[in-house]
């Protein structure tokens, strides 16, 4: 029977490089788990005979003495809005049915450079645009505790994928907490990184200004090892940073003495009370450990959902006008002119959510209302920035939870998009700041897992992940 969890990346990829374990085995072993766990639909395509030619061809390198890199062998899941060689790049919209990615994204090729093997693509809300993975145009993924919910989105394939052990590490993205808030929902870590850490080139733009890309793991170790790999600056994204240190070789450096700022807004009215039960009993935990916590306000907290849905939409709009029919995936074939063949291949191709966000964003961009609500969201994130650097200025993280609330049961935000959009509510914070964040698992209400949201400062991403480390110590 196949062996249903991982080693640490970090040791399967020494087995390998040792010769103690084959990459075509753990390549085999991810495609057998991709296979068991296919009832609750995180995969959109398998990367099969691409993923098993590079995992012979780093078995053949090991035994000529060649040394495959820091992930040899090690199989991984990426979203389907990375662009990979081996499977169509759709971003789970049908206007991208069928295109095949002429390049592929820096992140793919950094781990690949290291001996990792993508082996699959994950499912995901259409471009990225939702927390269920209900807007996928082809299928939604179920929650692994409770077939009946959501997994949360829009990593929910990705994150589905590695809470199914089918792969040690998964990517996702998160413009407005698509990586820590399927984490929360699935009880896995998701890892946010400061913006620009690791390039956004060749990954389907959602939000250019909010989006980035990280890892979804079993633990911190893991969720370190990998982005590290992928971070730095990288001439394809004139938005990437350098990586301000090595980032994998974490120090628990214990709780004692640790300022945790709690915000004050983010325990606020609309929490589950299970919810809020396991924050403040997780907080509780870390004072007895020694932690000194303060309460924080970070009042433009309580206008961030909103200012997101102006800013989020502005850019989507603009970002999917590329969609129109002629370069990429879909086209509408029986229009009369040109004119016909954009307006039919976007009205055919896009999905309900992608249409919302098209007319919002051309809304609060159009002349008459720029100044109404497109510049005074851009006001209200600049406060918003000072206020969470003044917070972090006193305390080394914020906490508070992820999610407002547990798994949520499939169908019952669908009709409603506003509703859909609270769940939000504690995310999108830290992508308007651009500072990193994280989801650990918490807790649990029955069966439904409970995240922890613990936010670093800006670029302090090490820091936030030693930090991370020695919080999931606490709560294992
Ligand atoms: N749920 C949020 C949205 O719909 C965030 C999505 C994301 O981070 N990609 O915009």
């Amino acid at each position: 029977m196949t062996d249903l969890t991982w080693k640490s990346i970090a040791e399967l990829a020494e087995e390998v490089r040792s010769g103690k374990t084959k990459a075509i085995d753990l390549v085999g072993k991810s495609l057998k788990l991709i296979d068991k766990g296919k009832a609750y639909k995180p995969i959109i395509a398998t990367l099969e005979k691409a993923a098993k030619k590079r995992a012979e061809e780093i078995d053949a390198n090991i035994s000529k003495g060649k040394d495959p890199g820091r992930l040899a062998g090690v199989p991984f899941i990426a979203k389907d809005n990375f662009l990979v060689f081996g499977a169509d790049t759709t971003a789970a919209s049908n206007i991208l049915k069928g295109f095949d990615a002429p390049y592929q994204s820096t992140a793919i090729n950094k781990l690949e450079a290291e001996g990792a093997i993508c082996v699959a693509k994950a499912n995901l809300d259409a471009f990225a645009h939702g927390s269920s993975t209900e807007n996928s145009d082809f299928f939604t993924t179920l929650n692994p505790h409770d077939k009946t919910r959501v997994p949360g989105g829009s990593s929910g394939g990705s994150t589905v994928a590695v809470a199914l052990s089918m792969a040690p590490f998964a990517l996702g993205t998160d413009t407005g907490g698509s990586i820590r808030f399927p984490a929360s929902l699935c009880g896995v870590v998701g890892y946010k990184p400061t913006y620009g850490l690791v390039s956004r080139s060749g990954v389907i733009a959602m939000g250019s200004s909010l989006d980035v890309i990280g890892p979804i793991t079993n633990d911190v170790n893991d969720a370190a090892l990998v982005l590290d790999v992928m971070a730095g600056k990288d001439p394809m994204d004139m938005t990437t940073i350098d990586k301000p240190e090595e980032l994998s070789d974490l120090a628990d450096r214990g709780i004692k003495g640790l300022k945790i700022g709690i915000v004050k807004e983010y325990l606020s009215d609309g929490l589950d009370e299970k919810v809020r039960e396991v924050t403040e009993n997780t907080i509780a935990r870390l004072k007895d450990a020694g932690a000194v916590v303060n309460e924080v306000s970070l009042p433009s907290s309580k206008l961030a959902l909103a200012c997101y849905y102006i800013l989020c939409p502005a850019e989507v709009s603009s970002n999917l006008s590329r969609y129109d029919g002629q370069r990429y995936g879909y086209n509408y074939k029986d229009a009369k002119d040109l004119d016909e063949s954009y307006t039919l291949s976007r009205d055919v191709g896009f999905g309900d959510e992608a249409k919302r966000r098209i007319m919002i964003g051309t809304y609060v961009l159009s002349s008459g209302y720029y100044d109404a609500y497109y510049k005074k969201a851009q006001l209200v994130r600049t406060k918003l920035i000072k206020e969470t650097a003044a917070a972090l200025s006193d305390n080394d993280i914020l906490v508070g939870p992820t999610s407002p609330m547990t798994a949520f049961k499939i169908g019952q935000n669908v009709g409603n998009p506003l509703q859909m959009y609270m769940t939000d509510v504690l995310t999108v914070s830290a992508n308007l700041s651009g500072n990193p964040a994280i989801s650990l698992p918490a807790g649990k209400d029955g069966n439904l897992p409970i995240g922890l949201q613990v936010i670093g400062k800006q670029a302090g991403d090490k820091e936030l992940l030693d930090i991370s480390k020695s919080i999931e110590r606490i709560l294992k």
